[in-house]
């Protein structure tokens, strides 16, 4: 099926040059069924290696042949089209499951979820990524976004990366050239495949250490919709401040646009009821960041992440979203 859903596309010669290498890749794969949001139309080509050198040859082929790539984890930042994504969506849920003990570090593999990591680091009681408990994503997704609770991130843990990078090959970097702030990372900017993250841990009782998980999984529960199809935080928190609470200010918990919703239990968490589309989504972003612009003058950014043809599916494109809606 095409992108459209009429029949053989763009995609068929994508999927057709990774089989010819041995690399099993699937057509029409509807994304939303990767992503925490349930939102998203086809990618052109969907990749699970089964082991590392495959993740390597399909991200070589999309490089050689100029097919844009992106990297999936647990799809809980995630917004992706309607229209899906003309590329190689490549999963590492399958290669890069390992992780390992070396001293007083922990080495994963980037498709291994982060509650994984945090239990597995508390059973051999070492202190640090307690804050990673209730984060839905994985060891990849993480180290990438710069995911962060409760005062900590990726940043603070992250000792070394071993990534694939186009002009180079495989290689391990120390966490420094990440170069992470505020839910940002290198990676974000760089067409690397995260591999493998290293940990730097401390050696803490596993008494203390499993409270401090229960404690955040607890407050998670109580002031998150769990149990909703959601990305998480939709905005970045503007400097000095809270996107919750500017939204919630403005008076947007519980707007609606089709199917997506401002939750009424976490004003930076959008909804969808099973029925929305990126559409929904995206006009909802646009509402609620003007009305926060127009009340306090902050332009809010945002944290999720666009997946799709970059002028979006309300005729605006990702940039111009989040100008007033006058003056885009
Ligand atoms: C209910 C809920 C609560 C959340 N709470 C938090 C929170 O407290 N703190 C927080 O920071 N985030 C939170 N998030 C957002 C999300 O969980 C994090 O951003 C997480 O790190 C994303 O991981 P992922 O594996 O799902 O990545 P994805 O969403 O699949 O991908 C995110 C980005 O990373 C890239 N990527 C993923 N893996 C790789 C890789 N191996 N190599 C290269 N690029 C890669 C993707 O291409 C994409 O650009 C929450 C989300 C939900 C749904």
């Amino acid at each position: 099926m095409g992108l459209d859903g009429r029949g053989p596309g763009p995609e068929a010669p994508i999927v057709a040059s990774l089989r010819t290498l041995g690399v099993n890749a699937r057509t029409a794969e509807r994304l939303a069924r990767h992503t925490s949001f349930k939102i998203g139309g086809p990618a052109g080509a969907f990749v699970e290696p089964a082991d590392e050198a495959e993740v390597l040859l399909a991200a070589r082929v999309a490089f050689e042949q100029g097919i844009p790539l992106m990297v999936v984890g647990l799809g809980s930042n995630l917004l992706v089209s309607d229209r899906g994504f003309d590329g190689i969506v490549l999963s590492l849920a399958r290669a890069c499951r390992d992780v390992r003990p070396e001293g007083t570090r922990l080495a994963a593999g980037a498709g291994v979820s982060l509650a994984k990591v945090a239990h597995m680091a508390a059973g051999l009681q070492l202190s640090g990524v307690e804050f990673a408990v209730s984060i839905p994503g994985t060891v990849g997704g993480a180290a990438v976004m710069n995911a962060g609770a409760h005062g900590r991130s990726a940043q603070d843990v992250v000792q070394r990366v071993r990534v694939w990078d186009p002009a180079r090959g495989v290689v391990v970097l120390p966490g420094e050239a990440m170069q992470y702030a505020y839910r940002m990372s290198r990676a974000q900017r760089e067409a690397w495949v995260v591999l493998e993250v290293w940990f730097d841990l401390t050696p803490a009782p596993r008494a203390a250490i499993g409270r401090t998980m229960g404690d955040y999984m607890g407050h998670r529960r109580a002031t998150q919709p769990v149990g909703e199809k959601n990305a998480g935080s939709m905005f970045k928190n503007p400097p000095g401040d809270f996107a919750a609470r500017l939204i919630e200010a403005v008076g947007a918990k519980g707007w609606q646009e089709g199917g997506a919703r401002v939750s009424t239990l976490h004003a930076n968490f959008m909804a969808n009821d099973g029925t929305a589309t990126a559409r929904d989504v995206l006009i909802l972003m646009r509402r609620v960041a003007a009305a926060v612009q127009e009340r306090f003058h902050i332009g809010l950014a945002p944290e999720v992440r666009w997946v799709g043809p970059p002028e979006g599916e309300d005729g605006t494109t990702w940039d111009n979203l989040w100008l007033p809606a006058d003056d885009a």
